[in-house]
């Protein structure tokens, strides 16, 4: 038997999309993905600790309204609970996976079925669809949500590694008005537009001090008008011709950064209280080349203009997958939820 709707994905796109299917009566079924180094179950929000503009989450007591309202089965999984204080009351942003098992949860409150393997190819070129995960016989389904993502590129040193959280971010915009990076000296490491985004973006801040913008080269990739802004900026300085060769910091923070220069070999040490990483993103596409259109990037193309379709009949792509611009947790639910409306819409049309 065929399924309604597929859902390919378990971050903030995949959840919204399951929500709005499941309570429209599509018994949706949902493929969350598995464990890898650079992706997991709940997606790219679930490697990070605070969320701040995630709009219906002020700071609070989150824990308690997580705790009775996750299957206590699924408590193992959430983070510590901060321990911050403020006028005798507790005040913590919500974190990222205590947030993301909220919108799972509501989800399964609806019944979604949940899966937790990789869908590992397709077949888009008639109906049903077919998708085939790693594990067991391949699934047909009238419509398909693609919903897998991109992750954030880091430079792949372990010491970045170790202060992820920690001062090391790759997303200036999601953390760089976070408590810890107020009043001090910050990097960002890149070149491209995006890179002179965040510096612009953190050196705007109303505690900005000095933004070094970290490049290997001697001038910048980003469009001239990008580079111009950098350059023009009072807080941000270039520093060229480098290479981050070690984070370092005092356990708890990023203290510094050990940079080697690109044309001559010679180090030096540039003090900062964080540094961000913004040398491009990967979409999780690669199971679709060939499947569906895609940008130069290997984004996934959006047929018409604010509307979820893509080059395939039946298949819909919500979520970073298809947004190299905003990347936001709001946006991708804002586009899960345009998702399974656009499929409810495919199936009413096609209802046979
Ligand atoms: C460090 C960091 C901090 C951030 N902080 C914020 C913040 O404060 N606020 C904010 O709004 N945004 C933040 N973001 C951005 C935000 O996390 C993303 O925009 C958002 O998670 C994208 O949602 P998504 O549903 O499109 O995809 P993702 O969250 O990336 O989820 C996709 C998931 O799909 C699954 N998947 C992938 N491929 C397959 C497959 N083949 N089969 C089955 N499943 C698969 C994986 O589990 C993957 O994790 C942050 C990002 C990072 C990296």
């Amino acid at each position: 038997m065929s399924e309604k709707v597929v859902i390919i994905g378990s971050g903030p796109a995949g959840w919204a999309a399951a929500i709005y299917a499941a309570r429209a009566n599509l018994d949706p079924l949902l493929y969350e993905g598995t464990v890898k180094p650079e992706m997991i179950p709940l997606g790219q929000l679930a490697f990070t600790t605070e969320v701040e503009n995630y709009p219906g989450f002020p700071f609070g007591n989150v824990r308690e309204f997580v705790e009775t309202s996750v299957d206590k089965e699924r408590h193992w999984n959430l983070p510590p609970v901060p321990s911050e204080q403020r006028d005798g009351k507790p005040h913590y942003a919500v974190q990222g996976v205590e947030l993301m098992e909220l919108m799972k949860q509501q989800a399964l409150n609806f019944q979604t079925r949940v899966v937790s393997d990789d869908i590992i190819d397709v077949d888009f070129t008639s109906q049903p669809l077919r998708v085939m995960p790693a594990s067991g016989d391949p699934i047909e389904s009238q419509t398909v949500i693609v919903a897998t993502g991109a992750r954030a590129n880091y430079l792949g040193l372990d010491s970045e590694e170790t202060y992820k959280n920690k001062g090391v971010s790759a997303c200036a915009v999601c953390d760089g008005a976070l408590p810890i990076y107020r009043n001090k000296p910050l990097a960002v490491i890149g070149g491209g537009d995006s890179a002179v985004e965040e510096a612009t973006y953190l050196a705007n801040l109303k505690d900005a001090a000095t933004i070094y913008l970290v490049h290997r080269r001697d001038q910048l990739r980003a469009s001239k008008i990008m580079q111009q802004r950098a350059l023009d900026h009072p807080k941000i300085e270039l520093v060229w011709n480098s290479v981050v060769e070690e984070v370092l910091g005092d356990g708890e923070m990023v203290t510094s950064l050990k940079l080697k220069s690109t044309v001559d070999d010679s180090e030096r040490e540039l003090e900062v209280g964080g540094m961000f990483v913004a040398i491009g993103h990967t979409p999780n596409t690669a199971f679709l080349h060939g499947k569906l259109e895609m940008n130069d990037k290997g984004y996934i193309h959006w047929k018409e203009p604010f509307r979820t379709l893509t080059s395939a009949e039946g298949v819909f792509a919500a979520g970073d997958v298809a947004d190299d611009y905003y990347r936001q947790a709001i946006t991708s639910a804002g586009t899960g939820c345009m998702a399974a409306l656009d499929a409810e819409r495919y199936l009413a049309a096609h209802e046979a």
